[in-house]
């Protein structure tokens, strides 16, 4: 079969020629149909986050159709849409065992440390192997399997609920779906920060109420909007020390600041002031769990959540068009998202 793998960092990914994957008991093996390009795998090839073991093939947001079972394999069966959650763990430690599986100690990443979606055909364990609905094409199923499970995660974190008020921090992809994951999940009022004209009129779109920082501080903004009493729960999304302050600042009393962009740099806040005396809550978020991800497809098949938006270039299963487009997120050229679409035949 055909993949698509990095073989040193800093180096183009290149196109090997491989057996298919070897079937365990407990495993699926998926023909691919849609794997979704994400900005993480720009750090990966560039070597910024460690991949290993090297060659490995690349891609965490997969969707296909089973062609084979193991043996011990009862709920999947071939020819089965399916989308898979990313992290394959030992499936029986702590962590895994009450559903926080993120943290297993044997945790390993599709396209991160073990081969991931960029060639024709990937083995998983059943259980990272969820069942598309129909009405969810393979492009959008695929690109669900990251940010959108990412922004539904941080909003359980928030522990939002029905009638509280959101901010949004960033509308990026992460952020679109939180706009919309927000609402479904019952917030009232959802307030959409962002610097660009056109990430706000889409966060418009979908029913949030845009705030142009230009206008001045985006924190007395939403107060202004909320009566002077600030957001119930606000999501990071952009990992800024700036942003991350000003997550933490648009809350009401008691309400709760969830950090999901990455950053390197220290965060200074005014303990008393924004924290201990509103008792605030400032909140890490970080991937999502396996139990979310039927929620999120549920959205997805009702049309909760738009997937229209989402997928705008499909590439096929090549090496030099997968490198393009690594090249162009490396310069946030893209405001694209792109699928790898293997030829399926
Ligand atoms: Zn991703
Ligand atoms: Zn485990």
């Amino acid at each position: 079969m055909k993949a698509v793998r990095l073989v040193q960092p800093g180096t183009p990914l290149a196109l090997f020629d491989l057996p298919i994957p070897a079937l365990g008991p407990d495993d699926v093996l998926v023909q691919v149909h849609a794997a979704g390009i994400c900005h993480s795998d720009v750090h990966y090839r560039a070597g910024r986050s460690p991949v290993y073991p090297l060659p490995l093939t690349l891609g965490h947001e997969v969707a296909g159709v089973v062609e084979k079972t193991g043996a011990q394999v009862r709920r999947i069966k071939p020819g089965d849409r399916v989308v898979l959650h990313y992290l394959v763990t030992c499936g029986s430690c702590s962590y895994c065992a009450s559903g926080n599986e993120q943290f297993c100690a044997q945790g390993k990443m599709l396209g991160h440390h073990t081969d991931g979606g960029f060639a024709e055909y990937i083995a998983v364990p059943e259980r990272n192997a969820l069942v598309l609905p129909d009405e969810v094409p393979f492009e959008g199923g695929a690109t669900l399997m990251c940010a959108s499970a990412t922004a539904l995660h941080a909003l359980r974190k928030g522990r939002i609920r029905g009638g509280d008020t959101l901010a949004v921090i960033g509308v990026g992809g992460l952020g679109l779906s939180a706009v919309q994951l927000g609402r479904a999940l019952g917030a009232r009022e959802v307030y959409a920060v962002d610097t660009h004209p056109a990430k706000r009129a889409l966060a418009a779109q979908y029913g949030a109420v845009p705030v142009d920082p230009a206008e001045g501080d985006p924190v007395d903004q939403i107060r202004r909007q909320t009566g002077g009493r600030g957001v119930d729960v606000s999501l990071e999304l952009i990992g800024l020390p700036l942003t991350m302050r000003q997550a933490l600042r648009s809350v009401a009393p008691m309400g709760r600041a969830v950090v999901v962009g990455l950053s390197d740099q220290a965060l200074e806040i005014d303990t008393y002031r924004e924290l201990l005396g509103p008792e605030a809550e400032l909140i890490g978020s970080n991937d999502h769990l396996l139990h979310e991800l039927p929620l999120l497809l549920d959205y997805a098949r009702r049309g909760v959540l738009d997937l229209s938006q989402v997928v705008s270039r499909t590439i096929p299963l090549e090496a030099g068009a997968i490198n393009a487009t690594l090249d162009e997120l490396e310069h946030f050229s893209a405001g694209v998202r792109t699928v790898v679409v293997p030829q399926v035949g």
